[in-house]
């Protein structure tokens, strides 16, 4: 809990996002399902509007307290912390998962899963997107990541994106105006998205299909899939691959608890026995320091962190 906010404040919060988002709001309730490393704390508040409507509520509801917001799309990219998040998570997932074709247009709920939009664009023998097939995340989170594998990003077919900013005003960006980069929008930082417009080319659907099978092998035989993880944990360093770097330092199968580096991809972390938030930390904080030791290259995180981490849950074995 953060100190500013009490019990009461809590409290009186839920029952007034109950009134905007029915059946949708708990208190204290734990953040590690809702995450692909399954792991992290609790949230002092969630709510899940099931409508764009109840999402502008939650959020002029929010605006008039001194609680702290965090957007939970499906939860692929987060690093949840032990101690859970001090305020509310908005949740936009499956309840803003909408999906309508309109000729090669698409209009997609921030929360449909990329998976969901790639193939129902296939099927329609629709291209753009099939080379992010296999990238677990929703629309929204993509987005805000500019996601992207095999030279291709979300952004190559983005035509608009919709939401509302923090204070609940709704608002709609064209793509002209986002200045997409690598695994950023910075546009997109401060909005809450709702749902977007994207444009796709015509092809083959048979043919699609034999490209997204032939990524999606590609990406099982590169990547540890068997273990919870949040992908590559690090953007890539320019001129340099965060998992080659990692692998110099002598740290790959590395572990501390349950968190260990993959023997197979070194740019993952991977939670193969019931790992806490800080065994990731750790581990992150230990790649950081010895590859900048050894190559003097800072790496950043890909992963974003949520909720409370110092380096007061570090010891000295880094
Ligand atoms: C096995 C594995 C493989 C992966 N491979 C790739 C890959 O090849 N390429 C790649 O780019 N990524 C990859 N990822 C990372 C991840 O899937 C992407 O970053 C994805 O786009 C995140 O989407 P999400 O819905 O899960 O977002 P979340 O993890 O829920 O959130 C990520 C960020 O976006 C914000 N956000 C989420 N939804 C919204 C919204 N509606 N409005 C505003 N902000 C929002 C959150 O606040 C957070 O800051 C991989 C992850 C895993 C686990």
């Amino acid at each position: 809990m953060t100190a500013s906010l009490t019990q009461k404040d809590l409290k009186d919060l839920a029952s007034r996002l109950s009134a905007v988002a029915p059946g949708d709001v708990a208190i204290d309730k734990p953040l590690a399902p809702y995450t692909s490393y399954r792991i992290g704390g609790p949230t002092a508040i969630w709510v899940a509007p099931g409508s764009e409507d109840g999402v502008r509520g939650v959020l002029e509801a929010v605006r008039t307290t001194a609680a702290p917001l965090f957007v939970l799309g499906r939860g692929t990219n987060l690093l949840v912390s032990d101690r859970g998040w001090p305020g509310v998570t908005l949740y936009i997932g499956d309840n803003l998962s909408q999906l309508q074709f309109s000729g090669v247009q698409a209009e997609v709920g921030a929360g449909t899963l990329l998976m969901d939009v790639i193939r129902a664009a296939v099927e329609r023998g629709l291209a753009g997107m099939e080379q992010m097939a296999g990238i677990p995340g929703g629309v929204g989170g993509a987005l805000r990541m500019n996601a992207g594998a095999f030279g291709r990003e979300i952004e190559a077919i983005t035509a608009a994106v919709a939401g509302f900013t923090a204070d609940g005003s709704p608002c709609r960006i064209e793509r002209k105006d986002i200045a997409f980069g690598y695994r950023r929008a910075p546009q997109l930082e401060k909005i809450i998205i709702t749902s977007a417009r994207f444009h796709f080319q015509t092809e083959s659907a048979a043919l699609l299909r034999a490209r997204i099978d032939d990524i999606l092998a590609l990406r099982k035989s590169k990547q540890p899939l068997e273990h919870p993880s949040c992908g590559s944990v690090f953007k890539r360093p320019p001129g340099y691959y965060a998992g080659a770097l990692i692998e110099a330092s002598g740290l790959k199968g590395e572990r501390i608890g349950g968190a260990e580096i993959s023997l197979k991809h070194a740019g993952f972390i991977l939670n193969v026995a019931d790992a806490a938030a800080t065994d990731v930390y750790r581990l992150i904080r230990r790649i950081e320091k010895r590859v900048f030791d050894r190559f003097g290259i800072r790496l950043e995180r890909e992963v974003h962190m949520v909720g409370d981490f110092n380096d007061g849950d570090l010891d000295d074995r880094l």
